[in-house]
């Protein structure tokens, strides 16, 4: 089985030929770093949000979910740090106008971690150290100013000071706006965690790879409310629950590093933040992190809401704001590595290419095709039969035209682990071909006995 030396070119063209994310805006000539998920692309980001909520909503008694707002009130993301703090410090080039971030372009060239840096020693760096302009090559750069990633927007009917709001940049600011909420009316005993689900938005300025980095992405996220005694312990299970989760969801172990952030490059609101890297094709990056959070948001919140956030622990009567340890997984980016990991070619017996997607069955947006040999009635109807019969239970799909192989490749290059294949030995005997997506190996079974048989095949 051969590698592909230069998978990410590949695996975007092929999640736009086979339905799974399309260009932002693509007719117009496309909206950089905006896409489009396609019907395959929403059944794989569906099955990975369930099985996320399964596993950390469902199968747990002390983490309970939320679906906060999108649009917030402006003061919370003074409360939390983002107007003041969440900024790039950027750099245009005064030759031929384009922009960029100042530390992504010193790393590149110098190699040299600026983050945390003041503006001015940045814009001294740049100076001495003769950066250059990647677009034309010039070294002749305006001063780094600050850049807030939070997109803004206008309300009309507000009684805020003034009418702007913002786009949520991370999901975890509803979450801690509804803490009390959820106390007052959940029996949640700390430690517990509130899990969201959803969109947050970011004005970067160097966006790319694929969807690695995007303006518009989905996270997923638990804020996790503990006593501030115990944060190490809490810490250190969360990591690994992290690490359970990417083998769950079959990211290659291999792959996957943890980062300890330094000290002094922490977020304004962490003491502690560990990110799970993942070997993409174009270095090793974020995937996922883990922060201790403090109880800086509560605090925050309870200082610029003027209402109380403290818990009451009625065991020891003691009366206090909770700490916060913070796991956030990014959806897009889970989707990015998954696809990195499971796309293979190889190279057939008849030297024909064959493009698979190995996805773990738990994931694979479609689990079952069902094609009949030819398009003749007496196969057809027996095909749709077995479609009815299955599709209640997973995503099925019935495909008649073209020939067979054709189709096999098709749903290979969709990662479908079973194809069921009904010929003429099917109207003798009540049997069909089953094949196996990974091993391409084909085995007769009894139409009576294909839903069990499939059911155990898919849950082990
Ligand atoms: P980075 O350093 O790559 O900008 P970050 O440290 O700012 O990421 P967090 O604020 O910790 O990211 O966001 C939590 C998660 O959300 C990340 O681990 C990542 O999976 C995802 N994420 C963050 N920014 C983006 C983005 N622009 N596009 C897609 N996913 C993102």
């Amino acid at each position: 089985m051969k590698k592909n030396v230069d998978p990410l070119k590949n695996i975007v063209s092929l999640c736009k030929r086979r339905g799974f994310i399309y260009p932002g805006s693509d007719i117009y000539g496309g909206f950089a770093n905006t896409y489009s998920f396609g019907p395959y692309g929403v059944e794989l980001k569906k099955n990975i949000k369930d099985l996320w909520w399964k596993t950390f909503v469902y199968q747990r008694r002390d983490i309970v979910g939320l679906d906060g707002p999108i649009l917030m009130h402006p003061k919370i993301w003074e409360a939390s740090g983002h107007v003041d703090s969440f900024n790039d410090a950027l750099i245009d080039c005064k030759e031929c106008k384009n922009r960029f971030r100042a530390d992504q372009l010193i790393e590149n060239q110098i190699n040299k971690d600026v983050e945390g840096l003041k503006l001015e020693d940045i814009t001294k760096i740049v100076k001495d150290e003769k950066i250059k302009c990647p677009k034309c090559q010039k070294e002749n750069f305006t001063d780094a100013r600050h850049f807030n990633l939070m997109f803004s927007t206008q309300m009309s009917k507000t009684d805020a000071d003034d009418n702007i709001s913002y786009l949520r940049p991370e999901t975890a600011q509803a979450i801690f706006v509804d803490f009390k909420n959820i106390v007052d009316t959940m029996r949640v005993k700390i430690p517990f965690g509130i899990a969201q689900i959803g969109k947050a938005f970011r004005n970067e300025i160097t966006p790319g790879n694929f969807i690695f980095r995007v303006i518009e992405f989905e996270q997923m996220e638990i804020e996790y409310f503990i006593e501030e005694s115990s944060w190490q312990d809490t810490f250190d299970k969360w990591l690994t629950d992290m690490f359970n989760w990417c083998k769950l969801i079959g990211l290659d172990s291999k792959k996957l590093k943890e980062k300890e952030h330094l000290k002094e490059k922490l977020s304004h609101y962490s003491k502690r933040t560990v990110d799970i890297t993942y070997e993409f094709p174009f270095g090793e990056n974020e995937l996922y992190g883990l922060a201790y959070r403090t109880d800086f948001d509560l605090k925050n919140h309870e200082k610029f809401s003027k209402t109380s956030l403290k818990y009451f622990d009625p065991i020891n009567n003691k009366k206090y704001i909770p700490h916060v340890i913070e796991p956030t997984f990014g959806l897009d980016r889970t989707i990015l590595a998954l696809l990195c990991d499971v796309y293979d070619e190889e190279i057939l017996e008849n030297n024909e290419k064959r493009v698979v997607l190995r996805f773990n069955k738990k994931i694979a947006p479609v689990k079952v095709a069902i094609f009949p040999l030819m398009k003749k009635e007496e196969l057809t109807k027996v095909a749709r039969a077995i479609f009815e019969k299955l599709n209640p239970h997973w995503s099925v799909e019935y495909d008649e035209t073209g020939a067979i192989g054709k189709r096999y490749r098709r749903q290979d290059e969709l990662g479908t682990p079973y194809c069921i294949t009904v010929d003429y030995d099917s109207l003798e005997d009540n049997t069909v071909t089953l094949r196996d997506r990974d091993s391409m190996k084909q085995e007769r079974i009894k139409i009576d006995n294909l839903l069990d048989i499939i059911k155990n095949k898919l849950e082990n």
